[in-house]
């Protein structure tokens, strides 16, 4: 029987995405015997990250401020907007250093079997920041698994609606794949091959 503290660290790393019981177990057992400084360190930085963390106002990635420093930085191609679905595909679009336009970042993408619906990755919001004027080109570059294919469809609906201009990354990147585990060359090609 271990102890209730014990337990509840063991519950509580359990949460992270991929970690199982002895997983957990054996990140519990780590840093409660060789590094105890280090759980206090990782202690610290959550509390301070969901203290401080929000959404950007505009395009709905994590930042500590309103807006956040992409948005803001003006030597950026005003005219492009990039949709995709996390942060992390955000990260990998920018590691192929031929972007230079802005983003939306829908934080998920449609899947009704989980209840993930269009108000969820903020529909309204990426239409009306689309057709706000300053946008000619939206580049739909979420995944091309057969959810990210749908919300790319329902997305390009929308915004076609509204006059704006739609792409899609080029075929390039490998069926069912997510963008953030898609090599960056391949990328690159997909996005200067968009149709
Ligand atoms: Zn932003």
């Amino acid at each position: 029987m271990a102890e209730p503290a014990l337990e509840g660290l063991i519950e509580a790393l359990r949460r992270l995405p991929g970690v199982g019981q002895k997983s957990a177990q054996r990140m519990a057992f780590h840093l409660l015997q060789h590094d105890r400084e280090g759980a206090q360190r990782i202690a610290h930085a959550l509390t301070t990250a969901v203290n401080d963390i929000r959404h950007c106002e505009r395009c709905h990635t994590f930042t500590e401020a309103a807006i956040c420093r992409t948005c803001l930085d003006d030597t950026r191609d005003q005219r492009l907007l990039c949709v995709v679905e996390t942060p992390a595909d955000q990260a990998a679009m920018e590691r192929t250093g031929s972007y230079r336009g802005l983003y939306f970042v829908l934080m998920g993408r449609l899947s009704p079997l989980d209840g993930i619906g269009v108000r969820d990755i903020g529909l309204q919001q990426l239409v009306s920041r689309a057709g706000d004027g300053s946008v000619d080109e939206v580049i739909v570059a979420t995944s091309f698994t057969a959810e990210g294919e749908a919300t790319a469809h329902v997305i390009a609906e929308a915004l076609k609606l509204r006059g704006v201009k739609v792409t899609r990354l080029a075929r390039g990147v490998p069926i069912g794949s997510e963008l953030e585990y898609v090599d960056l060359g391949t990328i690159a090609h997909a996005l200067v091959d968009r149709r």
